[in-house]
């Protein structure tokens, strides 16, 4: 998961980088930001987008459209060749930010190397730059993203800069989130792009609409261009509304606030509890409808160090239960004695909630009763998404083995019906094949092999 943001005005870059901050949850690896004003400007660096931009740096990023980048690191090397934007002298001059997995890249690496095309990174955005230039000496702006499109299969959302135009384009299925936003004041027509509508927020843009499947949009002057190029369906990430967008967000006109709300809602519960107690922060929203259906108090007996970003990867078990606790404190008068119903978003490896299910434990919870907003989660995915590989998922066990395994009393999941109703989007609008294994864009077996083992490997050296 990534974050994107694409702008046209008098104050492209400082809008970019206001942008980012809205969307920095999307990825703490590295942050950039490109603007082209005749002559390409760019800066990007690890780590999180205040520690990289101030003032002067932001001043130096001229001209009216740049774009920029949050990154999260899924599967694969992780330095800064592959923080983006990415930046292509050839044949005009391309920057291009991306928001998920290009599936077919193996294959394309492969083709671009024979024809001499230096590839320096592990990143598909590279791949993708380099497509996008090949198709841009032989075609117009549309026909070029059209042919690309064609040729990668996968997720992606982007943002690209050419010379005075700024375009944004989403994959045939729409599957990472991306929206349009525009604003007019001081008789400036200005325009925005990005992964989630908060990041137009912030920046006093309107929330036009989501760019649609297989869609393109060109922003040249004033004007702006849409064309349907290369739309497949829908399958939208459901896991955008449990868990990755901020909850003020809306995407395809959904706000995740209230599917949040509705998640809590649709949870069919058969236990008893004394206190509804949220795993902060994303459970909160939906911790709040599940105490409203089932008229039980709700309590923060969970508080955050919101100043702990990501922790370091610690070599043993001991040092990682030390991190959950630098992470999570309790509120012990919350729990003393009462029977909790712990709500977390999702539970994937279920490492985690062993360890807060324990500390409720440890500070007097009488009982511990676990509550999912989100179905089992069986497969992994591979659309950009670093979640797990298929073996380490818990959800392959029965509800009462996985409580066992987490320690907790009892395990109740949504039901896919209780999700889909939640987010108010049909069926077949939406990816759920990290729930049902029905992957809707097509992944070669050996993506899907090579990711497994890169992401064991790392699990590995995590251990
Ligand atoms: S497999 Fe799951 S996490 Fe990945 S895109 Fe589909 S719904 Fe989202």
């Amino acid at each position: 998961m990534c974050g994107i943001i694409g702008t046209s005005s008098n104050y492209s870059a400082y809008e970019c980088y206001r942008g980012l901050l809205a969307i920095q949850h999307r990825g703490q690896d590295s942050a950039g930001i490109l603007s082209f004003d005749g002559i390409v400007h760019q800066k990007k660096e690890k780590g999180l987008v205040l520690n990289i931009f101030n003032k002067e740096e932001l001043s130096k990023l001229e001209g009216s459209k740049a774009i920029g980048h949050v990154r999260y690191p899924t599967a694969g090397t992780n330095t800064l060749c592959e923080a983006q934007p990415f930046f292509l002298s050839y044949p005009y001059g391309i920057g291009l930010a991306h928001n998920g997995n290009i599936t077919n890249y193996q294959e394309l690496k492969k083709e671009l190397e024979e024809k001499h095309r230096g590839i320096h990174s592990t990143s598909d955005t590279e791949i993708m730059i380099n497509i996008l230039s090949e198709e841009l000496m032989k075609n117009d702006t549309f026909n070029a993203i059209q042919a690309t499109m064609e040729k990668i299969e996968g997720s992606y959302s982007t943002v690209m800069l050419l010379p005075k135009k700024l375009i944004a384009f989403r994959d045939p299925y729409g599957n990472r989130p991306l929206v349009f936003g525009e604003r007019t004041n001081l008789n400036e027509k200005a325009f925005a792009f990005a992964s989630e509508s908060v990041g137009l927020d912030v920046n006093d843009y309107s929330l036009v609409r989501d760019l649609l499947p297989g869609e393109a949009i060109v922003v040249e002057d004033n004007n702006v261009e849409k064309r349907s190029l290369c739309p497949k369906g829908k399958a939208h990430c459901m896991f955008e509304w449990v868990y990755f967008s901020r909850p003020d967000s809306v995407i395809e006109g959904k706000s995740v606030y209230d599917v949040r709300i509705n998640l809590g809602k649709n949870i069919e519960f058969e236990g008893e509890g004394d206190v509804v107690i949220p795993v902060p922060d994303t459970a909160r929203t939906a911790a709040l409808g599940f105490s409203e259906k089932y008229g039980i108090k709700h309590r923060e007996g969970l508080i955050k160090n919101r100043y702990i970003g990501r922790t370091f990867i610690m070599p043993s078990q001991i040092s990682r239960d030390v991190a959950v606790r630098d992470k999570l404190n309790v509120i012990k008068g919350e729990i003393r004695g009462k029977k909790v119903i712990l709500v977390d978003d999702s539970i994937v490896r279920g490492t985690t909630s062993r360890r807060i299910v324990s500390m409720l434990r440890q500070n007097g919870a009488k009982e511990v009763h676990m509550v999912s907003t989100c179905p089992p989660i069986k497969h992994p995915c591979y659309y950009g998404i670093d979640m797990t590989t298929e073996k380490e998922l818990i959800a392959a066990r029965s509800t009462e083995e996985v409580a066992s395994k987490i320690g907790a009393d009892s395990v109740t999941y949504q039901t896919l019906n209780g999700l889909i109703k939640a987010i108010g989007l049909k069926k077949n609008e939406l990816c759920m094949a990290c729930l049902n294994g029905n992957y809707p864009i097509n992944i070669p077996e050996e993506t899907m092999k090579s990711l497994e083992k890169t992401r064991e490997i790392e699990r590995d050296l995590a251990s």
